[in-house]
């Protein structure tokens, strides 16, 4: 947690306004729900719709905020311009703009969960990227800039002047010339943003600016929601956490490291499915699809998942390789226990494993991560008893 408390550090420096200006349009609120603004209408929303924690995990008129949420998450890791601008619903009605910012309530619960801070920060990335190219058209940016810049100014020709104290604490994070202070117009401790093209109008450049600023704040948020995640939350959240650590695995080199699910984790009817296959017992098609797409999620190889089938009955290289590599591409999810158990691929009765007997356990991924919260638990303790240990020797 030293990364988190340097954050925060930091931040204590970083020039804000002192008082954040009024925001009341809806649609704005909706369109960019990580601002100050947007929190006690977004709490005002939930009250009036009933919308708790039960119904944003698991309710049914949330189903479509959970969509949204999940291709957030996926743009998030898998598509280099961020978080795709458009919404999946209209945000000039009041079911769109629920669904905009339940959705960024969702994601962010369940990268929080993730408690990974490489993809909190790859989202808030993304997140930021997506505020940005919306603010470069939108006239909510003058209301933006002065929620998160303590001196900004746009005169009638919407030629912007920024702070340099602002300026220079945000152009350190950004590449290019025409953000290096020498090749900047300074006059009486202000930066002119000039118009240079399409691209780097000055509209065009503070919304560039904005979005360090923003991507701070959304990485923020979601660490101190990391902080305040309680056990039952992240396991409840253990399969959206899954698919998005499956991707993050498949789309970089960062497998089983990012994951950390190692054997002694992995629930019953994944060992079950490992071991008969080794033995070269047939495991039916269920139980094969189920082990490839378990192996994604907690980042193995596709090799690895190969090598699962080896000594199965009908292998075939290619065959097997063919089937793996589809799984991965398609983001197949592992399907939950009831329907292992109708396919006759759970590995327990009742007795047999007191976390697969518990009343919330329904899903495979689950289990992974309740047993590596309990692993942590276990760790932390024999660390205390060490430390302390030490004191008393
Ligand atoms: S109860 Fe669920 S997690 Fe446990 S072995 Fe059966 S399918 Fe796997």
């Amino acid at each position: 947690m030293r990364g988190f408390k340097c954050l925060l550090y930091e931040l204590d420096f970083v020039p804000k306004p002192m008082s954040i200006p009024d925001l009341s349009d809806e649609v704005t609120l909706a369109r960019y729900p990580f601002l100050p603004q947007a929190k006690s209408w977004i709490a005002s929303m939930a009250a009036k719709h009933h919308i708790d924690i039960d119904e944003l995990l698991e309710g049914g008129m949330m189903d479509r905020a959970r969509i949204r949420a999940r291709s957030r998450l996926v743009d998030s890791v898998d598509s280099k311009d961020g978080v795709e601008v458009a919404s999946i619903g209209d945000i000039h009605t009041e079911e769109g703009r629920i669904l905009e910012a339940f959705s960024f309530y969702y994601a962010r619960l369940v990268v929080g969960a993730s408690e990974d801070e490489r993809l909190i920060s790859r989202w808030a990335q993304a997140e930021a990227e997506r505020a940005q190219r919306i603010l470069e058209k939108d006239s909510a940016i003058h209301v933006i800039a002065n929620t998160y810049l303590s001196e900004i100014e746009c005169d009638e020709n919407g030629i912007w002047k920024m702070g340099l104290s602002d300026f220079i604490e945000l152009c350190t994070g950004i590449t290019g010339s025409r953000w290096r202070l020498p090749n900047c117009e300074i006059n009486d401790g202000w930066v002119t943003l000039h118009d240079e093209g399409e691209k780097y109008s000055s509209r065009a450049k503070v919304a560039r600016l904005l979005r360090e600023r923003m991507k701070e704040d959304i990485k923020l948020d979601a660490l101190e929601k990391m902080e305040k995640m309680d056990e039952s939350l992240l396991i409840r959240l253990a399969e959206p956490v899954g698919m998005i650590r499956g991707l993050v695995a498949s789309k970089t080199a960062e497998t089983i490291a990012l994951i950390g699910a190692g054997e002694e984790d992995w629930p019953p009817c994944m060992r079950k499915a490992v071991a008969e296959l080794s033995q070269g017992v047939n495991v039916n098609h269920f139980g094969r699809v189920f082990l490839g797409s378990m192996s994604r999620c907690i980042g193995l190889p596709p090799e690895t998942t190969v090598d699962f089938f080896r000594n199965a009955p009908d292998f075939s290289e290619s065959t097997t390789t063919y089937q793996v590599n589809h799984l991965y591409e398609r983001e197949y999810t592992p399907s939950g226990c009831s329907k292992l158990k109708i396919n006759h691929n759970c590995a327990v009765q009742t007795g047999d494993d007191r976390l697969c007997d518990q009343p919330w356990m329904d899903h495979p991924l689950k289990y992974i991560r309740a047993k590596q919260r309990r692993r942590k638990r276990v760790e932390a303790l024999g660390t205390s008893g060490e430390q302390n240990n030490q004191t008393d020797g």
